[in-house]
C-alpha cells in the first residue's frame, strides 16, 4: 500500500487547490469557432488510479460542483474491487440541447477513463469543468480524505459580509469580479474584463453585472455570442461568493424561459418614436431624439446592442474635420465625395454621398461633444487622403463608439428593450404608426408618431444573400447575428422600395476559421498581403471587391497578411488577433516562410523589395502609393492567413437625403424613418472602409431630426 499512501497524501496535498480553483476548471466553451482550452489544474493531478486495491472504499460517494445553469451533482459507485462501478450525472441547470446533451457521454468517459480526469464534451465545456470536479471531490472522499471546508455563512444568513474577488479566463484574459455583501444582500459588483473590449464580450462585462444584482444570483442567463465571457464572470463570481460563505445551490434561479409565441401577453405600449435595433445608428437617432425631448423606445433584438457596428474596426471617414486641419492633412468634402462614388463605381446616389460628406465633420465633432473623439487620422483603402479618424489607443471604432453610445444613453435614461424582436411595422391610414414586436414573455403594440428603422444589413441571412446574389452561397459570414435584413422586408410589406439590393461586399481579411474580420488599419499601416508562393499580388489598399478578387484568383482562394512588430505596437487591434491564437509568429522572415510551408528566400525577397519601396516611397510592383509611412523590418514578424468574407449589404431601403423611406411609386411613406446598413444608395457597389461609421452617425442624426419633426407636426 505505500505507493497508495504516496498517491493519497498527493491528492490531500492538492485538494485546497481544488476548492481554490473549483470554479476555473474546465470551461473554455467554443465561441467564434476557436478550440477548446483546458485550464489548470489538470484533471491529470486528481487522477488516482482505481486499480491499486483499497485506494477507494466501497460505496457510494457524491459531489457537486456549478455547472452552466447550477449545480451538477456526481455520484460515483465504487465496487468492492476499487473500481468505479457507476457514474450518475445530475444537471437539471445545463442547457438541453449543449450540456445536458453532453451528460450521457461525460458519465461514460468517467467510467472508462476510471477516473476525474475525463476528455470532456468540446462545446460543453463548462459542464465538463463541473463533472471533473465534483468527480474529482468524490473520489477523494472515496479515498478516505478530508476535504478541506468552504467557509460559511451563519445560520439564517446568506453571505459573510465583506468584499470578496474571483478571477476566470474569458476571451482575451482575465476576467475580475469584486463583490461587496451584507449579511443578506449582494451589495455591488463590479466586472474588469479589460480584454473583453474588442468583442461582444465587452456587453457582457457591462450588462451582466446589473442582472445579477438585480436578480440577487447567480443563475442568470449567459448572454448569447458572448458565452464564454459570461461563463468567466459567472465562475469569478461563484468564487466569490463561495468565498463569502454563500451556499451556490440556495440561490433563485434567475433565468428566463422563453414563453410558447401563442402564450405571450400582448401589452400595449405608446412613445414618441419608436426606433427599431440597437446598432450604431440606431443608438445615434435614440440619443439625438431623447436630447430633442422626444420619449423613445429602443428596440434590440438581440440582448446587446451594437450590432455590426461593434465589429468596425478601421474607423470613420470624414472630411475638414478639425482633427485634419491640426495635422496639417488637406482634405476636402468634394473630394470624399468623388473618392465614394468612384470606389462605389458610380452607383451611389450623389445626393446621399454629397449630404454625409458634408455633415461628416460635424458628425466628429458630436463624437467629441459626447466623449467619444476620434484623433488619430490616417489612410484607408479607396481614400485619396488621410481621413479615417480612429481612437487614439488604437481600438477598434466600433465596440469603442457602442461603449460610448451606451454610457450617453444610460446618462439620458434611454428606454432600451433587450431581446425584444420587432415583427411588423403598423400602416394606418397611410401612414406608419408603430411597430408590433416579440419579447421573451410578452408581445407588444407599440403606437408612436414615428418609426425608425436602424435594423442593418442582412449579411447573416443565408436565405437573403443567395436570394439576391446566388454565387455567394456558403460563404464564409462575418456579420452580426441579427443582422437579419428584418427591416427591410418589414419596409416592404408597407411598399418601400429597395435599391442595390444585390450589392453584397466582400472584406478581403477575414480569418475562415474564426469569421474574424481583420481590420483595414493593418493593410493601412503598413502590411502586405503574399499568397502562398510568397509573392505580393496587388495593390493591397485597393478597394474591397478588388483586392478580395484577387484573392480568389491566388492558389487555393487565399493570402497571408504579413505585419512586423512595430506596427503590432501601434495598432492594439493586433493583439486580440494573436491572443485568440490565429497568427503565426517568428523571429526571421525565413523562419516565418518556413512556418507558413513558403520559400524562405522568396518571402525574405518580397520582403526586402517591399521595404526598398517604402524607402523610395514608391511601389513599381503594383502602385501602391498609401500605408507606406513605415517599412516592415522590425522582428518578430507576423501572418495571418486570410480569404474574403461577406461583410457588407450595401443595398437596402430607398431613402432620401432627410432619411424618409421612399415607397415603390417615388414618394416619402409618412412616419417612417431608417439609417444605416439597412438603407441603400449611400455605398453604391463598393462601400469604402470607414464609411460605414460616418453613415450610422450622419443618417442616424439626419433620421432623428426627421422623426423629431414629424412627431411636433
Ligand atoms: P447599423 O450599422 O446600421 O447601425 P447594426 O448592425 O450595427 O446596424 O445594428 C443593427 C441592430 O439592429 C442590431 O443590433 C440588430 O440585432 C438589431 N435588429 C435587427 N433586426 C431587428 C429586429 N427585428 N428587432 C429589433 N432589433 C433588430
Amino acid at each position: 500500500m505505500k505507493d497508495a499512501i504516496t498517491k493519497k497524501d498527493f491528492l490531500q496535498g492538492i485538494l485546497a487547490a481544488i476548492l481554490a480553483f473549483a470554479v476555473l476548471l474546465g470551461m473554455e466553451a467554443i465561441e467564434h469557432g476557436l478550440p477548446e482550452r483546458t485550464s489548470a489544474p489538470s484533471a491529470e493531478s486528481l487522477s488516482v488510479s482505481a486499480d491499486i486495491e483499497g485506494d477507494y472504499r466501497p460505496g457510494a460517494y457524491t459531489a457537486s460542483a456549478n455547472g452552466f445553469g447550477g449545480p451538477v451533482e456526481v455520484t460515483l459507485t465504487i465496487g468492492e474491487n476499487g473500481g468505479i462501478t457507476a457514474a450518475d450525472i445530475v444537471g437539471s441547470g445545463e442547457t438541453p440541447d449543449v450540456g445536458g446533451a453532453a451528460i450521457p457521454e461525460l458519465s461514460a468517459q468517467l467510467l472508462s477513463a476510471q477516473s476525474a480526469e475525463i476528455d470532456g464534451v468540446s462545446g460543453a465545456s463548462l459542464t465538463t469543468g463541473a463533472v471533473r470536479e465534483a468527480a474529482a471531490a468524490a473520489l477523494a472522499e472515496a479515498a478516505g480524505l478530508d476535504v478541506p471546508s468552504a467557509p460559511k455563512a451563519e445560520d439564517g444568513n446568506l453571505f459573510i459580509p465583506g468584499t470578496y474577488t474571483g478571477s476566470s479566463k474569458g476571451f482575451g484574459g482575465d476576467v475580475n469580479v469584486t463583490l461587496t455583501v451584507s449579511e443578506n444582500a449582494m451589495d455591488a459588483l463590479t466586472i474588469e474584463g479589460d480584454h473583453e473590449t474588442e468583442n461582444i464580450g465587452s456587453f457582457a462585462v457591462s450588462m451582466l453585472g446589473d442582472r445579477i444584482l438585480d436578480a440577487q444570483s447567480p443563475n442568470i442567463d449567459a448572454l448569447t455570442g458572448a458565452t464564454v465571457t459570461s461563463g468567466a464572470i459567472l465562475r469569478a463570481l461563484q468564487q466569490a461568493l463561495t468565498e463569502a460563505g454563500a451556499d451556490l445551490s440556495a440561490f433563485p434561479d434567475a433565468h428566463v424561459t422563453e414563453l410558447d409565441s401563442a402564450e405571450k401577453p400582448e401589452e400595449t405600449l405608446e412613445t414618441d418614436i419608436v426606433i427599431v435595433g440597437a446598432g450604431g445608428a440606431g443608438m445615434t437617432a435614440a440619443i439625438k431624439a431623447t436630447q430633442a425631448g422626444k420619449d423613445v423606445i429602443l428596440l434590440e433584438k438581440m440582448p446587446y446592442a451594437g450590432g455590426n457596428t461593434t465589429k468596425a474596426t478601421g474607423g470613420m471617414n470624414a472630411a475638414e474635420t478639425h482633427y485634419q486641419k491640426e495635422q496639417g492633412i488637406k482634405d476636402t468634402v468634394k473630394q470624399f465625395i468623388e473618392d465614394t462614388i468612384t470606389g462605389g463605381h458610380n452607383l451611389n446616389n450623389p445626393a446621399l454621398v454629397t449630404v454625409m460628406a458634408e455633415n461628416s465633420a460635424k458628425g466628429i465633432d458630436w463624437l467629441d461633444s459626447i466623449g467619444a473623439p476620434l484623433p488619430k487620422v490616417s489612410f484607408s483603402g479607396g481614400a485619396t487622403n488621410a481621413r479615417i479618424h480612429s481612437p487614439e489607443d488604437g481600438s477598434g471604432v466600433g465596440a469603442y463608439l457602442v461603449t460610448a453610445f451606451l454610457k450617453k444613453m444610460d446618462e439620458l435614461n434611454v428606454n432600451v428593450m433587450y431581446d425584444t424582436k420587432a415583427t411588423s411595422l403598423i400602416y394606418e391610414n397611410n401612414a406608419v404608426t408603430g411597430v408590433m414586436a416579440e419579447g421573451k414573455t410578452a408581445k407588444y403594440a407599440i403606437h408612436a408618431k414615428s418609426v425608425i428603422l436602424t435594423t442593418g444589413g442582412f449579411g447573416s441571412n443565408e436565405d437573403m444573400i443567395v436570394q439576391y446574389k446566388p454565387e455567394l452561397k456558403g460563404t464564409v459570414k462575418t456579420g452580426s447575428p441579427g443582422a437579419t435584413g428584418d427591416g427591410i422586408v418589414m419596409a416592404e410589406e408597407v411598399g418601400a422600395a429597395l435599391v442595390d439590393i444585390e450589392q453584397i461586399q466582400l472584406h478581403p481579411t477575414v480569418e475562415q476559421n474564426t469569421s474574424m474580420l481583420i481590420t483595414e488599419g493593418v493593410r493601412g499601416d503598413g502590411a502586405i498581403l503574399v499568397n502562398q508562393s510568397g509573392k505580393r499580388f496587388i495593390d493591397e489598399l485597393l478597394t474591397r471587391d478588388v483586392v478580395s478578387a484577387a484573392e480568389l484568383e491566388q492558389e487555393g482562394g487565399y493570402a497571408y497578411l504579413i505585419f512586423d512588430q512595430r506596427l503590432r505596437d501601434g495598432l492594439k487591434a493586433t493583439e486580440k488577433y494573436i491572443s485568440i491564437g490565429i497568427t503565426t509568429q517568428a523571429d526571421t522572415i525565413e523562419e516565418l516562410a518556413e512556418k507558413l510551408g513558403m520559400d524562405p528566400a522568396t518571402l525574405s525577397e518580397t520582403l526586402s523589395n517591399w521595404n526598398r519601396y517604402v524607402a523610395d516611397k514608391k511601389d513599381p510592383d503594383f502602385g501602391r502609393d498609401t500605408g507606406m509611412e513605415e517599412d516592415l523590418s522590425q522582428a518578430p514578424y507576423y501572418a495571418i492567413k486570410i480569404a474574403p468574407g461577406i461583410h457588407h449589404t450595401m443595398g437596402g431601403v430607398q431613402i432620401d437625403t432627410d432619411a424618409e423611406v421612399i415607397n415603390t411609386k417615388g414618394r416619402p411613406i409618412p412616419g417612417l424613418f431608417a439609417a444605416g446598413e439597412v438603407t441603400g444608395g449611400v455605398h453604391g457597389g463598393n462601400r469604402i472602409g470607414g464609411t460605414a461609421v460616418t453613415d450610422i452617425v450622419v443618417f442616424g442624426t439626419i433620421a432623428s431630426e426627421s422623426a423629431v419633426a414629424y412627431c411636433d407636426k
